[in-house]
């Protein structure tokens, strides 16, 4: 479980955003996560509640978008959503044949001071 260091990751560049904006708490957070992040956005709000505790943010609500993947297949060139379509290419039917387009996101998209 990788999500806490990403959590603390987190924490770091929020001190530096709220200390170059003058902001002194806030009421929420909103971190866009794609599918192909390899982050679960479960174990994300569990690692948020117990990193928190204690900190400035103690009281800051993560909210998290997901965003969808995209890959397109070696086979046949068709791009399709990876988890809609169970990694395998809606037009041909190659399985885990394809390159990965988008979907790692991992970053704070949104702040919202208290
Ligand atoms: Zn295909």
């Amino acid at each position: 479980m990788h999500e806490m260091g990403i959590c603390l990751e987190l924490f770091a560049s929020l001190r530096d955003v709220m200390k170059e904006n003058g902001i002194t708490a806030l009421s929420s957070v909103t971190l866009t996560l794609g599918k192909a992040s390899m982050v679960v956005p479960r174990y994300m709000k569990d690692c948020w509640e117990i990193a928190r505790d204690g900190t400035e943010f103690a009281s800051t609500e993560l909210k998290i978008v997901e965003t969808p993947a995209h890959g397109r297949c070696l086979d046949c060139g068709f791009v399709f959503d990876i988890e809609k379509f169970d990694r395998k290419c809606p037009k041909c039917g190659a399985v885990d044949s394809f390159v990965p387009l988008d979907g790692k996101e991992c970053e704070i998209t949104e702040i919202e001071a208290a």
